[in-house]
């Protein structure tokens, strides 16, 4: 078996131990890329099988017109499998993809180190072990760096370089420009745990977990809130059944170990009771929803309660959504007050406060009291939240009213925050306290969470968007109420919202 042949200006030859998921999907990104490809695995039959795997993904792309069969004959060129570890002697740069095990990885990079040369790169696509305790294992931990692609890789065009403790810069502009160089992006993170956007993408679950623990909302309302009200692609308890919560509450405990048990991070005690239990998700046919025949059965939503032939409802003048409200009445044929004390029902918008202090708040009764999130747009979704003591009718009425013109409506227990404001500002939170901590550049951040995350906005941009003041807000307003750290602001935002500049605002150069 010959070596196979780089091609093209910049070309190297890349190396990849694993030819599992992850190692498949490499080996096609830097093969299309115009480099040539070895691919090691120690299971004799895995290196042959995971190419052909590659080769029949790319058929499938020449018999779709998506690439010309003569660009299928170069790769098939230039990627091959080798049969011993010593045949990725001459690579300029090694991939490593095995199993995540400390152990295992320690030992390969040392085994690795012997073989290859002294201007060798070896990179690690670890998703949680820390870089330097893998880089430790080698004589030149300068030449070890994390890159932590995404599955399925060349799909997911947005990779993680981990610049570890000892890693040589150099090193970091070599990955940095292979990985850009094969048309994904590139941001550059410190050895912290979960990197990046595995770090950024925290704040979904935890906060997500709290409301449920909470009984604000149930597992299927906070998805739909989230994903229908405010463009997540999957809410995150249809996340957790996706990826299994036996795989997910691992991540989330070493996560919160790893930042030496960071309240923000703190794994919700409704998890290890549901993995001993075996409701893990799809995988298993039941998770926090069920699935039959790998369809999810859709849990019941609440009906929607006909409109009382009479109704007068007072609006808060300063809610947000005044205008639309007003319509709203007007078409029901409700008529509006401008006292709240002749109205049947009040309608208010508070951020960063609960539906029963906002009625107290302004003087109302809060018997009468609905609040409606100002974060969701209005036209997308509404939650209604009530106070301790919304009366039924009053519920009933305002639930019928905001459906009326065939908007969904989830209601959901009296919190701070309902569930847009408070997932929104656990997130803007944990991306600020990433840029405080100068974990990523703000711009890296901001792409890798897009990308990697498939959210709508970046996080601090998000951020701006609902207002710096605001985040804090909720923020503060968690913190008042609970007294659990996990809410605690962080400086970056408080500094830029006492400036009124935006989140995206990098630090003064010092
Ligand atoms: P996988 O189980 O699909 O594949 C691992 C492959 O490595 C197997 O073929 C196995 O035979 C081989 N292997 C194990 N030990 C080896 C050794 N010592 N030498 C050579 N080959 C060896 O695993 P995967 O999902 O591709 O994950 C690989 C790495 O990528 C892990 O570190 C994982 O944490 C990380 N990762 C996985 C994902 C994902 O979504 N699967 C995403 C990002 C990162």
């Amino acid at each position: 078996m010959g070596l196979p042949q780089a091609e093209g200006k910049g070309a190297l030859h890349i190396g990849v131990v694993g030819a599992g998921t992850m190692g498949r999907g490499i080996v096609q990104l830097f093969a299309q890329a115009g480099h040539a490809v070895s691919c090691f695995d120690e299971k004799p039959d895995a290196g042959p099988q995971g190419l052909a795997a590659v080769f029949s993904t790319l058929e499938s792309l020449v018999a779709k017109g998506r690439l010309a069969s003569g660009a299928l004959d170069d790769i098939r060129r230039r990627a091959k499998c080798c049969t011993s570890l010593g045949d990725l002697a001459e690579c300029d740069v090694i991939i490593e993809a095995v199993v995540e095990d400390i152990a295992v990885k320690r030992g390969l990079f040392a085994r690795l180190e012997a073989i290859v040369s002294d201007k060798c790169v070896l990179a690690t696509n670890t998703s949680s072990l820390i870089v330097a305790e893998i880089a430790s294992a080698c004589r030149h931990p300068e030449r070890v760096a994390g890159l932590h692609f995404f599955n399925p890789v060349p799909l997911m065009k947005v990779a993680e370089v981990i610049a570890a403790v000892r890693t040589d810069p150099s090193i970091v502009a070599t990955l940095r420009a292979i990985v850009e160089g094969a048309g994904h992006k590139a941001v550059v993170v410190s050895d912290q745990p979960g990197f990046l956007v595995n770090h950024a993408g925290r704040g979904l679950y935890t906060e997500g977990l709290r409301i449920v623990e909470e009984q604000v909302a149930s597992p299927s309302e906070v998805d739909d809130v989230l994903r229908d009200g405010l463009g997540f692609r999957m809410g995150p308890f249809e996340l957790l059944d996706l990826t299994g919560l036996d795989v997910s509450s691992r991540v989330m405990t070493s996560i919160y170990e790893q930042f030496q048990q960071e309240p923000r991070f703190r794994p919700s005690s409704l998890v290890p009771p549901r993995v001993a239990a075996g409701l893990y998700g799809r995988k298993t046919g039941e998770g926090w929803y069920r699935y039959e025949n790998g369809q999810r059965v859709e849990p019941a939503r609440k009906s929607i309660p006909s409109l009382p032939s009479r109704l007068s409802v007072w609006i808060d003048p300063d809610a947000p959504d005044f205008d639309a409200l007003a319509a709203l009445v007007r078409n029901a044929a409700a008529k509006q007050r401008s006292h709240a004390s002749e109205a049947e029902v009040c309608l208010v918008q508070p951020v960063g406060e609960d539906a029963t202090s906002a009625a107290i708040r302004l003087g109302l009764e809060p018997a009468k009291c609905v609040a409606i999130d100002p974060i969701t747009p209005f036209a997308r979704r509404r939650t209604m939240m009530l106070t301790v003591t919304t009366a039924s009718a009053v519920r009933d009425a305002a639930h019928a009213l905001l459906a009326s013109d065939g908007v969904p409506v989830t209601v959901i227990g009296d919190s701070v925050g309902f569930i847009a404001q408070r997932v929104i500002a656990t997130i803007v939170n944990i991306a600020a306290n990433i840029a405080q901590r100068a974990i990523a550049e703000v711009e890296d951040l901001e792409a890798a969470v897009r990308v990697g995350l498939g959210y709508p906005f970046g996080p601090l941009h998000w951020g701006d968007r609902i207002g710096a003041a605001k985040i804090l807000q909720i923020l503060n307003g968690q913190m008042r109420t609970t007294g659990d750290p996990r809410y605690r602001p962080s400086p970056w935002i408080a500094r830029r919202a006492a400036l009124g500049v935006s989140l995206l605002t990098p630090e003064a150069s010092r």
